[in-house]
């Protein structure tokens, strides 16, 4: 496995792959790996001869400086994870080359960025949409996989990727979540063990409002309402939204559809923001 921290370095690997008729697909992360980052390597191999993963906590995308700072970082596992799941290249690279002096350009998506991790984190998806260009730019991969644990990010690569006429097929990857249902996350790792109990109440009110649904409620606000009132008297938890959307546009819908529709959340727990979501069918 090549372990790479130059643009120049990968460009010669990536032209020397596209001399030999390599197909080309791509991980973007930022590390601190598990499982669910894992899955996607899994369908990048099926999809490709060579499967890259790049690791860059990219600052541009946290709104929250002590978030930044806190994220967690274990580049030297990461890679032993990588290298045992066959995977040919590991790109690296530093804030200096992804953001060099007087970088003044950002790709900016529009409607499916207004709301939820949009307006709870100013500027977040500005980062997110440039960093996959520049990284799309630089690996120019034939296909990039990314999590529906991430569902309105994975939408939005998927618009910006679409609009912007990039030759790179979208493939989707399902949330992978822990034994115990938690939505599996770098951030996990930040919860103690009265936090982590907290948390579990997330995926269990999303599947209690699944059973919910599949008994014919239809109602966004008694859908949505179970979550509400689990999480209504415990401390030091904020629900920042929890809706429901129709997958394709991310509009809120009063009336869950009978195909299609899917709730989506973030709590914070502990000052842990916590992510998950799940399709209603
Ligand atoms: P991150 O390192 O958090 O930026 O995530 C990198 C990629 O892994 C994104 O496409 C995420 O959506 C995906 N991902 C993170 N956690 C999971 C999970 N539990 N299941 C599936 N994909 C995930």
């Amino acid at each position: 496995m090549k372990v790479i921290d130059s643009i120049e370095a990968f460009r010669a690997l990536r032209e020397s792959w596209t001399r030999e008729g390599k197909r080309v697909s791509f991980v973007p992360t930022m590390g601190y790996l598990h499982e669910g980052h894992l899955s996607l390597v899994d369908i990048a191999q099926n999809d490709a001869d060579c499967v890259v993963v790049s690791i860059f906590v990219n600052p541009a995308q946290f709104n929250n400086p002590g978030d930044l700072d806190s994220y967690p970082r274990e580049t030297d596992r990461d890679l032993k994870l990588l290298e045992d799941r066959g995977v040919v290249a590991v790109f690296l690279p530093t804030p200096e080359m992804m953001y060099g002096e007087g970088h003044q350009t950002w790709v900016t998506v529009d409607d499916l960025t207004e709301h939820y991790e949009g307006s709870g984190r100013p500027g977040h998806f500005r980062g997110v949409t440039t960093v996959v260009t520049l990284l799309f730019n630089i690996i120019q991969p034939h296909s990039a996989v990314f999590g529906e644990k991430d569902f309105q990010q994975l939408r939005v690569v998927e618009r910006m990727t679409a609009d912007l006429k990039l030759p790179i097929d979208i493939l989707r990857g399902p949330l992978f979540r822990e034994e115990d249902g938690l939505a599996m996350s770098s951030r996990n790792v930040r919860l103690d063990k009265e936090a982590k109990d907290k948390a579990l109440l997330i995926n269990q009110s999303l599947f209690e409002a699944r059973q919910a649904f599949q008994n014919g409620e239809r109602s966004s606000e008694k859908l949505t309402g179970i979550l509400r009132e689990n999480f209504k008297n415990l401390d030091n938890t904020t629900v920042d939204y929890i809706t429901v959307v129709r997958e394709d546009t991310l509009e809120a819908v009063e009336t869950a559809p009978d195909k299609g529709g899917r709730m989506l959340t973030t709590v914070e727990v502990h000052g842990v923001r916590l992510l998950d979501n799940l399709a209603l069918e």
